[in-house]
């Protein structure tokens, strides 16, 4: 299969892209938290396709995007005060809400569940394209499962190229971490995974959510799965600690592995010794760059990445979660 590959700005690139998706073809769009690989949500052979080309587990399900929450309510049976109030105030944006669905939602797409999770996402192209579309589009991250997510065109083309038919070229995303995932039909809400809008600015909006609980029960399903691993091991060190880093670097060199860095710390920018060291400016700064540095550390052929751990607040928690997933141990 041949990808095509056009720029958002371009004047028929939307038209193009909804002959397709209504084909049952696959298209990867621009959001502004990672691009998302669509297919027609309530055509199940198109949904199927995205759970090939990606390689995700089919126990994994979807997010239905949408262009309005007027359009959600295609999809949801029932949707509770606490849905309605967050969609109100962070649609578009990085909130995902899994509310009951209804029957028009095939199994495919929530894996079985009898619950959906939703989106409106704050793209100009990609709101047009869901509004021309005029239904909801299944958006999972347009990255190979596993991999780390895709924050440009580059990153979906690098992993899906042949695969899929489309890609819309919108340039780096702004966020560059993915939605946070609330479940409403619970109350209060629960976070089932950490994302780019913040557990204090969701509690600002409707009150306290649920603990997080330590058992892990009420996570999405997707969270089970190993995530946004590059090739090099990951290696975290804490915040704001120049010796301990020093030493772990020192450890690695004497290996003779090949090093890269990721760094805030002003006093570790100058570190010697690493093939290629990414300097951040700051927690919002690393959450737009961690996927892509991941991914220039796998090209240059680094053996470790040793990451300078982030304060676990604000974003600084969902970045913290996406590390910890990129360092866990694996068995391949
Ligand atoms: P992705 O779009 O690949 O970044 O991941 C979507 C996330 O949403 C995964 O963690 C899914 O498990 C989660 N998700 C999708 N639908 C549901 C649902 N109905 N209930 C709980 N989690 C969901
Ligand atoms: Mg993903």
């Amino acid at each position: 299969m041949l990808t095509q590959v056009r720029r958002a700005s371009d004047e028929t690139t939307v038209a193009d892209a909804v002959t397709i998706l209504r084909r049952g073809g696959l298209v990867a769009f621009p959001t502004e938290t990672v691009y998302g690989l669509g297919a027609d949500a309530l055509n199940p052979e198109a949904v199927e396709r995205v759970f090939e080309a990606k390689g995700r587990p089919a126990d994994n399900p979807l997010i239905v995007h949408v262009a309005s929450a007027k359009q959600a309510r295609r999809f949801a049976a029932d949707l509770p005060e606490s849905a309605r109030t967050l969609m109100e105030k962070f649609w578009p944006g990085p909130l995902t809400v899994v509310v009951e669905r209804n029957d028009l939602v095939p199994d495919l797409v929530t894996a079985g569940l009898d619950t959906v999770a939703i989106r409106v996402p704050r793209h100009p192209v990609t709101l047009a394209l869901l509004e021309a579309f005029d239904g909801g589009i299944v958006g999972p991250s347009a990255n190979t499962s596993g991999r780390p997510s895709p924050t440009r065109a580059e990153h979906v083309v690098h992993d899906l190229a042949g695969r899929i038919d489309f890609v819309i070229d919108g340039g780096p995303t702004v966020i560059g971490l993915e939605s946070t995932v609330v479940d409403c039909t619970v109350a209060p809400p629960a976070i089932l995974r950490k994302g780019a809008l913040t557990r204090e600015a969701l509690e600002q909006a409707i009150g306290p959510l649920q603990r997080p609980d330590s058992n892990g029960m009420s996570r999405s399903p997707g969270t089970r799965h190993r995530h946004y691993a590059p090739r090099a091991r990951v290696v975290l060190t804490p915040p704001e600690d120049p010796e301990r880093f020093a030493a772990v670097l020192k450890e690695c060199a004497d290996r003779r592995q090949t090093i890269g860095l990721l760094v805030h710390s002003p006093a570790l920018k100058s570190l010697r010794g690493s093939v290629r060291t990414t300097a951040v400016t700051g927690s919002e700064d690393l959450a737009r760059q961690l996927f892509q540095a991941l991914r220039e550390f796998d090209a240059a052929g680094v053996d470790t990445i040793i990451v300078e751990a982030v304060e676990e607040t604000g974003i600084g928690a969902t970045i913290m979660d996406r590390l910890r997933r990129a360092a866990e141990e694996r068995t391949e």
